[in-house]
């Protein structure tokens, strides 16, 4: 409980930032520094991105900010280092028997090229970049889904007032 009434925008950026690295990692391992950019570069990005969303929604209540934050929150699932030209098969006109699934020059260094196959993957997350809504956002919206669902419970059984739990997670 005292920790849900102190969750602050770091615990909020840690939890992102866990997110969306497992989700990459799960395409493939290899993605880790220096692939991807530095844990502290996200952070900051993700903390940038909150003030932002903070400033724009001045005056306005709680609810705003953290709609706010969702809608620029999908510029962080592009987390790689490189950001080499991407093109489908079809963008290249390659063989007919290509056995890749996308093209990529690089130009980048040799340390932050992307590893695996994982091209076309790669090519979607940052096409989305910039381009959606946030109803496709999903770490933040499902965790507080779960602190949600938990914290009814919890006041299911200590029969506490609605609204007191839920309003403290997104504030400063
Ligand atoms: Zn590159
Ligand atoms: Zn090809």
């Amino acid at each position: 409980m005292q920790r849900r009434r102190n969750y602050k925008v770091k615990d909020l950026v840690n939890d992102i930032y866990t997110d969306v690295l497992a989700q990459w990692q799960k395409v493939n391992t290899q993605f880790t520094v220096p692939v991807i950019v530095s844990e502290r570069s996200i952070k900051r990005r993700m903390e940038n991105l909150w003030a932002r969303a903070l400033e724009e929604s001045l005056g306005k209540g709680k609810l705003e900010v953290m709609q706010t934050f969702n809608q620029v929150l999908d510029r962080l699932f592009y987390i790689l280092s490189c950001k080499c030209r991407i093109r489908s098969c079809a963008e290249v006109d390659c063989s007919l028997n290509c056995a890749r699934e996308a093209h990529i020059d690089f130009s980048c260094s040799r340390e932050m090229k992307i590893p695996g196959k994982e091209l076309l993957y790669i090519k979607g997350q940052k096409e989305k970049v910039g381009s959606v809504g946030p109803h496709q956002i999903g770490p933040v919206e499902i965790r507080e889904h779960k602190r949600q669902v938990a914290a009814t419970q919890r006041q299911k059984e200590r029969r506490e007032a609605g609204e007191r739990g839920r309003e403290s997670w997104w504030s400063l």
